[in-house]
């Protein structure tokens, strides 16, 4: 008999996908005829989810049953009695009797007229007839693209058995899951690590579907997608000769929290808001000629050109197999090895960027050994190499965009990009070239990261995307490439004919849509300006910071990692004012040891030449957790352990860190090398970081390094004069002593339009703060984001601010700015500005200076 192949159906609608018993029908959410899931959709159309035939289409037009491969049937059911507006607001576009092919226009609903009218516009979507499957996988509920696989109808069990009863566990576990974030891409990957240093098979399934196939716990993306929350039940399965042994080590684990504890008892935190609205408010009007729409910026800028559609052109996808698996599964075997070998060479050719991680994390997707598994089954059941590549990496795409985390949700992308990628391998093929019209402004529904990769930004103006988020690896590509872009514009963006002119302002997340001759001229004349600004200050990057009249000021940029201290440089940097440690710490399983953080700071250090590295000790606790530092659930965790006082709570991270920076010390150029501690809110907190530094040096036997206090808190503010009689340096984290100061959560989206830097309340703190150190003779400098804003750049060095540590990026710009200032004038704005009622009389006040001031 021939194995029955299995048949995807993909989601007929853009919308929220969820299971049927949150249908509030009874006839559906009982499964009275048949299973499947429901979407509320967020567009107008419904689409067909697979090849098939019309069965019917209601006389009211909400309704359609199509007859799919292998006698299935599907009824798709839009929105809930909608049949009493008996056809008003629906055009249906196929009759009983016609051949649909997957993706085709089924019945457009103007969702505008019906959606106020009826119950709801949830619409069911079920298997009728089954035809001797079932449905054996399902997209998890949450955020849905048409097109996205939904169901895997497959091969029903005989006697109705769970697919996990082949699995023979001799161990298990069922227990509820205690992290504060779910099961994410950390934690998946250290049960990952666990589980592969026992003999032993392991598999996860989750109480809510008990009869899900069990997911590999080797496979961290598999895990992850199975979008376990704080709270979720689940069971640890186990077979092979450390069964037992291996389950109680994993649940152990589990039980700790693997740092991001959070007591059962307690409520999980609430999702994040959905990046996309709800349906009664998708806006699909036509745009107006200069109509300015609302975006969210993913890399920084401005541009102007015309608009371009980047297609992405299909490779040759063979859907049939040639009837002998062997032959396919050697074919992808081929293909995969050269994918990955291709991956591995552009990973070497861009090594140290942004790009090659990437590239690493994508080449390591594809040892994933249930992705494998799951592609190799579906050969050996029937499924073309091209075929079962897609599915597989299809399905996990829409299971992971559905996840409740964004983070979680824009990894899709990169499945969707390894899918496509390896269809070219397959196919034996290269995908043409993209051309591109001159200062093309890239429209797109939303791009792969090998897309963004692939683009030049002497090609590319900047890039739009109806949809997409600003943490995506696109969004990050695109800044490490220098192209502004804009993602979750909303599907407005997608009626714009190419060839029309635009203007991306990426600092105002806005898109200019056929602007008008005046907007256009002004814009062309902005543009030119920070053209010509830019390339002036970048040849001018490697000039000291001295003000017009004399006053020396240090530019330096703020480091996350070893690889952008070269970049740094080359930009200008004078130093590092800010090396943010905890990168060093964060997406690792465990603590860096003192000699791994003693050679990052020293391979810093060297590649400052001789420049000062002011090192942060370790900012963690709040809301940046590292997984292996079991800190409890608080209240309130700003307010919490966090900076220095989770140091001096655990000595264990603390005295490691700081031997490392002494030793990083003790190897450089004297007195380049210096720490600083975090969120320091009293002078005792200072004195017990420097006994424990001078305890450690004097252990060493080496030269102790300057210690600075990180003035971030008011109290630290208005406490500087004593804190600068003990410390060798301040220097001001603007980001949370702004946060602190106007007591909004620099986190909280409901407050970030209202918190600003400028306010002269935080101004006021930072002049005392200057004051307090000024009476010791000690410096302060400046690393929160404020250093970086050129607003605020001539009252900071007003107030008496000598060290501004800026984003990388912007260090040539805030240099030339430096000096075109004069500090005579400087010192009259902030004056000035400690006088102002409010942030927006801040603006005005510095706007009007710098643009007096000729750069
Ligand atoms: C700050 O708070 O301004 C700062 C520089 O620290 P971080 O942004 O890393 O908290
Ligand atoms: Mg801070």
């Amino acid at each position: 008999m021939q194995p029955m192949s299995s048949l995807i159906l993909a989601a007929p609608f853009d919308g929220w996908l969820s299971p049927l018993d949150d249908v509030p029908d009874p006839v559906f959410a009982q499964r009275l005829l048949g299973d499947g899931m429901a979407i509320d959709p967020l567009d107008g159309t419904l689409h067909a989810p697979a090849d098939g035939t019309v069965v019917s289409v209601h006389a009211a037009r909400h309704a359609i049953t199509l007859r799919l491969a292998g006698g299935v049937e599907v009824l798709m059911h839009i929105g809930l009695e909608t049949v009493r507006l008996d056809g008003e607001g629906f055009v249906a576009h196929v009759a009983a009797g016609d051949t649909v092919a997957a993706g085709d226009r089924l019945i457009s609903v103007d969702l505008g007229t019906v959606a106020p009218r009826v119950k709801g516009m949830i619409t069911p979507i079920v298997v009728t007839e089954t035809g001797g499957h079932a449905v054996i996988e399902r997209a998890a509920p949450g955020r849905i693209t048409r097109g996205a696989p939904l169901l895997v109808l497959g091969e029903a069990a005989a006697d109705g058995a769970a697919p996990n009863a082949a699995f023979a566990a001799t161990a298990q576990a069922t227990l509820r899951l205690p992290l504060a974030h779910g099961l994410h891409a950390r934690p998946a990957a250290r049960l990952a690590e666990l589980a592969k240093s026992y003999d032993a098979d392991v598999r996860i399934v989750p109480a809510a579907n008990p009869h899900a196939t069990p997911c590999r716990l080797r496979s961290p993306s598999a895990v992850m997608a199975l979008g376990l929350r704080h709270g979720d039940g689940l069971t640890l399965l186990a077979s092979g000769p450390a069964a037992a042994a291996v389950i109680e080590a994993l649940a152990d684990l589990i039980a700790t929290g693997m740092g991001e504890l959070r007591p059962l008892d307690q409520q999980a935190a609430p999702a994040p808001a959905p990046a996309q609205k709800p349906a009664e408010s998708v806006d699909t009007s036509p745009i107006a000629p200069g109509e300015r729409l609302m975006a969210v910026t993913a890399a920084a800028g401005y541009a102007i050109g015309q608009a371009a559609w980047l297609e992405r052109p299909e490779p040759p996808r063979t859907a049939h197999a040639s009837g002998d698996a062997g032959a396919e599964i050697a074919r992808f075997t081929q293909a995969l090895a050269a994918f990955r070998t291709a991956l591995e060479q552009r990973a070497q050719e861009q090594a140290g960027s942004e790009q090659a991680a990437i590239l690493t994390a994508h080449r390591q997707l594809l040892d994933d050994e249930d992705i494998l598994e799951s592609v190799g089954d579906a050969m050996t059941r029937g499924d073309s190499a091209s075929l079962a590549w897609q599915r597989t990496m299809q399905a996990r795409a829409a299971t992971l965009r559905a996840a409740p985390d964004p983070h979680i949700a824009q990894r899709a992308d990169d499945f969707i990009d390894l899918e496509w990628q390896l269809q070219w391998h397959l196919a034996g093929q290269e995908p043409p070239a993209v051309a591109l019209p001159e200062a093309a402004i890239v429209i797109a529904r939303d791009l792969v990261p090998s897309q963004v990769a692939a683009l030049s930004p002497a090609q590319v103006a900047g890039l739009v995307t109806a949809q997409g988020g600003p943490t995506s690896h696109v969004a990050i590509i695109a800044a490490s490439k220098g192209i502004p872009a804009l993602v979750a514009a909303g599907p407005r963006v997608l009626s714009i004919a190419p060839g029309t002119p635009l203007l991306l302002d990426a600092t105002g997340a806005t898109l200019t849509v056929d602007p008008d001759d005046a907007t256009w001229a002004t814009a062309q004349a902005e543009a030119a300006r920070r053209q010509a600004r830019k390339a002036a200050a970048q040849a001018a990057a490697a000039l000291e910071g001295r003000t017009s009249d004399g006053l020396r000021i240090e530019v330096c940029a703020n480091l996350g990692k070893r690889s952008e201290a070269a970049p740094a440089v080359a930009n200008g940097a004078e130093g590092c004012g800010l090396l943010r440690t905890e990168f060093l710490f964060l997406d690792r399983a465990n603590a860096p040891d003192e000699d791994e953080q003693t050679a990052d700071y020293t391979a810093i250090a060297q590649a400052l030449d001789g420049r000062p590295l002011i090192i942060r000790l370790l900012d963690i606790g709040g809301d940046k957790p590292a997984p292996y530092l079991p800190m409890a659930a608080e209240e309130n965790p700003a307010l919490g352990l966090r900076g220095i006082r989770v140091g001096l709570a655990q000595r264990e991270m603390l005295v490691p860190q700081l031997r490392a920076v002494l030793r990083a010390g003790a190897g450089s150029a004297a007195g380049a090398v210096k720490v600083m501690a975090p969120m320091i809110a009293r002078v005792e907190e200072l004195r017990a970081v420097r006994a424990a530094l001078d305890a450690e040096a004097a252990k060493l036997g080496v030269a102790t390094v300057p210690l600075g206090v990180m003035v971030e808190t008011p109290a630290a503010a208005v406490m500087a004069d004593a804190l600068a009689a003990e410390c060798d340096f301040l220097s001001i984290g603007t980001n949370d002593l702004t946060q602190y100061a106007l007591a909004m959560d620099r986190g909280n989206p409901a407050v970030a339009g209202s918190i600003d830097g400028l306010d002269p309340a935080v101004l006021r703190l930072i002049g005392l703060c200057c004051e307090g150190a000024q009476s010791h003779g000690k410096w302060v400098g400046v690393c929160g984001g404020l250093a970086s804003d050129p607003l605020a750049v001539p009252i900071l060095i007003g107030l008496g601010v000598t060290e501004l540590s800026a984003a990388l990026a912007m260090v040539p710009e805030i240099k030339a700015l430096v000096r075109a200032l004069s500090a005579q004038d400087c010192r009259g704005l902030a004056s000035a500005v400690l006088q102002a009622s409010s942030a927006a009389q801040v603006r005005v006040l510095a706007t009007q200076m710098i643009e007096g001031v000729a750069q």
